[in-house]
């Protein structure tokens, strides 16, 4: 009998999504607004512990409409790690503007706050600076919000935090997506919590809230006749997708959890290998443990990253490289890049392991097999 494929992080969707999705169904809320869709805002707002909260078609689409709302326009700079998915710096290009790479630290895998707080100095100094900078909760862990908000304050750039694989982790006891000016969630299928496609815009701003809301529906003016004096678009998530978000979020903290315990057993189960270390948790806060991240080191390890994957994918296991840094994107080779050996190391070096919130023990189990037979079968 053979045993079916393990997914790296697949939607983990109950009969407490299927409920609230069929009663939004029979509704005949079956469009971009209805109560699903307002409920749906609330709560997040409330997780995240801003006042408003607005829900998009995707993660991209809010991040898109962040850097509107930031002021980023055609020619203007903005600062974002390298390593990070490329949605992240999409966005950027979307508006004519130039992303200007950063590289990562060790500690979390997120921004350098010292090579951020450099670049933002020398910035100033040529009188530079950019429009906005961009951070990254990578693999569900906040970045080092302290230092980075000194940074930020102390030239005067608006923050965006792109959030969108951390909801529910925290920062000194702050949620994640609370630190910029706006914050971006994202529900896709793959994430802690998802919607089958989706995102938020989160933020603390009436005014970014107003427009952020207005964009993201054509810009239409309250008016009885179609007015429009900016350009819009229809960016709002469907009444029937924030109803299966709602049900997610009930379900949040058990998911995290489960996460969490997967986390912890990979750690006990393969952390003796030599050669292998994880995705180091920063004692500043607390993450959602959206991926467990491995970084290998081939001489000790005796097998390469590359191998390793090939040994998940002879088991029907599903790994993954970590992100490739955006300077390293064909599509970016143009763009500036501050530093760049660690971010380049870890994608050499790092994979995720699946992670879903309905991994059973006995995935668990095979996935450590696995790894452990790559280990044995190069030293056998
Ligand atoms: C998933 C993701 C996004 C994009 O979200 P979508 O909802 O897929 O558009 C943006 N940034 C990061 C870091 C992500 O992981």
């Amino acid at each position: 009998m053979t045993e079916p494929r393990i997914y790296l992080s697949p939607p983990d969707v109950t009969d407490v999504e299927r409920k609230l999705l069929l009663e939004a169904f029979d509704s005949n809320w079956v469009a971009p607004v209805g109560p699903d869709l307002d409920a749906f805002e609330a709560r997040c707002a409330e997780l995240v512990g801003v006042r408003h909260a607005v829900a998009l078609s995707s993660g991209t689409a809010a991040l898109h409409l962040a850097l509107i709302a930031a002021g980023v326009r055609r020619g203007d700079t903005v600062l974002a790690p390298s390593f990070t998915f490329a949605a992240t710096a999409n966005a950027v290009m979307y508006l004519g503007a130039r992303p200007v790479f950063l590289d990562s630290t060790p500690k979390s895998w997120n921004v350098d706050p010292e090579i951020l707080a450099d670049e933002l100095r020398g910035r100033a100094v040529r009188g530079q600076l950019p429009r906005a900078v961009i951070t990254v909760d990578m693999y569900g862990q906040c970045a080092d919000y302290g230092p980075i908000l000194d940074a930020c304050d102390r030239y005067g750039v608006p923050l965006i935090e792109d959030a969108a694989e951390a909801l529910g982790a925290t920062y000194r006891g702050r949620p994640a997506g609370s630190f910029g000016l706006a914050g971006v969630l994202s529900f896709n299928g793959n994430k802690i919590v998802t919607t089958g496609g989706g995102g938020m815009l989160v933020t603390d701003d009436d005014s970014v809230a107003k427009q952020v809301r207005h964009l993201s529906t054509q810009a239409r003016e309250p008016v009885a006749h179609y007015e429009h004096r900016t350009v819009g678009y229809n960016y709002r998530l469907s009444n029937l997708l924030a109803a299966v978000g709602r049900g997610q979020l009930q379900r949040l903290p058990r998911m995290i959890e489960a996460r969490k315990a997967t986390f912890d057993h990979y750690r006990a189960a393969l952390g003796d290998l030599p050669g292998v270390g994880f995705l180091p948790v920063a004692d500043y806060g607390v993450p959602n443990w959206w991926l467990t991240c491995l970084l290998i080191d081939a001489d000790k390890f005796g097998a390469t990253r590359d191998q390793i994957l090939a040994g998940l994918q002879r088991a029907d296991i599903e790994g993954r490289p970590t992100w490739k840094p955006m300077h390293l994107q064909p599509a970016y080779q143009d763009c500036v890049m501050r530093g760049g050996t660690v971010s380049a190391g870890l994608f050499h070096r790092g994979l995720c392991l699946p992670s879903g919130s309905a991994l059973t023990g006995h995935d668990r189990e095979r996935v450590v097999a696995a790894v452990r037979s790559v280990a044995a079968g190069q030293k056998g």
